[in-house]
């Protein structure tokens, strides 16, 4: 493939001998749980985020889980409650609602932003909504006007799911500035899988919040529940950060500005070049910034549209074909009438936009696209 979709070790190439170096600083270290270098990458993200705790934990879904976990042991949050959550996400985002025995209400996006459509919260509250769970897909930042004055009218929690969006940027009320997701809510949920915006080498994630009570709850639930050594107040889990991949991260979050900016040059480039009336694509929000996780157009014949350009030497990935409502495991709730969100899931196509694409491949894949007929 002349265009690869992803190909991991060309997109950390360039920061290869920084990452191999914080490695072998961990192996030589003897340090292989918790200590010195998980404590500087949590530094490093709060900063970042602008946020006083961080806790680095094992994933994104354990993120979220210990997030909800830790809102029931605080009490605001009881089993049984419910969380709006957009239908059209990554499953990770409805698994840790119901493990932690919340009850999910799926919410349509917005084909313009692909994210949830904030116009329509309304239609999901019912005497039980007491939470919000916000998704930046794509690496769009989810929360507008309407989500916040919806949110605060109606006394919910707000959990961001920012997973797709490290260094996003949404309009903040009443200050004349923007704030980065992960700051922006009650707690926020990073992923730093491989392909994410930063991406670790394997399994890593954080829990970000202003409350110094959940982040104390959330770092005591991913060390079995333990306040100190040999003390248990809750039953809880091993969800730790591991030092190998919080050095890797570091090395990482140093660099995410430019990592960003990449991203989101190529996405210009996309944006500005691809003129097909067959494809609808994507936005770029007036304001805020977008950070471009993906580069998600919609094509009415998504598998001839695909086998084109595999023909063409360009890789293209599918987020998502199955909504989580569509899922064998969330069966019970197939029934539920998602129109937007199965159209968007039939239709959807993601384009290269790693480290490794660069903008002359972008123009070339806009040329390639630009002489589809379908
Ligand atoms: C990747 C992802 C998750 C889960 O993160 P993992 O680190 O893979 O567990 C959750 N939500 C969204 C939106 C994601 O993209």
């Amino acid at each position: 493939m002349r265009y690869p979709f992803l190909n991991s070790i060309d997109a950390n190439s360039e920061l290869m001998p920084q990452i191999e170096e914080a490695v072998l600083r961990v192996v030589r270290s003897g340090r292989y749980v918790g200590g010195g270098e998980v404590e500087a990458f949590e530094r490093s993200l709060a900063q970042h985020c602008h946020v006083p705790h961080v806790v680095g934990v094992s994933n994104g879904l354990d993120a979220l889980r210990l997030i909800f976990r830790g809102l029931i042991l605080q009490g605001k949050l009881r089993e049984g409650d419910e969380v709006i959550v957009p239908a059209n996400t990554y499953i990770a985002s409805v698994l840790a609602v119901i493990d932690a025995g919340l009850t999910p209400v799926f919410a349509e996006p917005s084909t313009e932003t692909l994210n949830l459509d904030t116009s329509r919260l309304d239609e999901y509250l019912t005497p039980r909504t007491r939470a919000l769970l916000t998704v930046h897909l794509y690496g769009r930042a989810c929360y507008d006007e309407s989500l916040r004055n919806f949110a605060s009218r109606h006394q919910l929690i707000l959990v961001e799911d920012n997973a797709q969006a490290i260094g996003a940027e949404a309009p903040v009320a009443g200050q004349s500035g923007y704030a980065v997701t992960g700051g922006l809510g009650d707690a926020a949920a990073f992923s730093f899988y491989p392909t994410k915006n930063i991406g670790a080498m394997g399994d890593a994630g954080a829990v970000a919040t202003c409350d110094p009570e959940l982040a104390s709850i959330v770092r005591a639930l991913a060390n079995y529940g333990s306040d100190r050594r040999y003390h248990n107040i809750y039953v809880g889990y091993n969800c730790r950060l591991d030092p190998i991949q919080a050095a890797v991260l570091s090395v990482k979050l140093s660099a995410i500005e430019s990592a960003n900016g990449h991203r989101a040059r190529l996405a210009d480039i996309y944006l500005d070049k691809i003129d097909n009336p067959e494809l609808l694509l994507p936005t770029k929000p007036t304001v805020g910034r977008h950070v471009w996780h993906q580069f998600v157009l919609l094509a009415d014949d998504r598998d001839r549209f695909r086998d084109y350009l595999t023909e063409h030497e360009v890789g293209t990935d599918v987020h998502y074909a199955t909504p989580p409502h569509r899922q064998p495991s969330l069966r019970q709730y197939s029934g539920l009438q998602l129109p937007v969100t199965d159209s968007i899931a039939s239709r959807c196509v993601s384009l290269p936009i790693t480290a490794s694409t660069t903008e002359a491949d972008a123009a070339a894949i806009a040329r390639i696209i630009n002489a589809y007929h379908g």
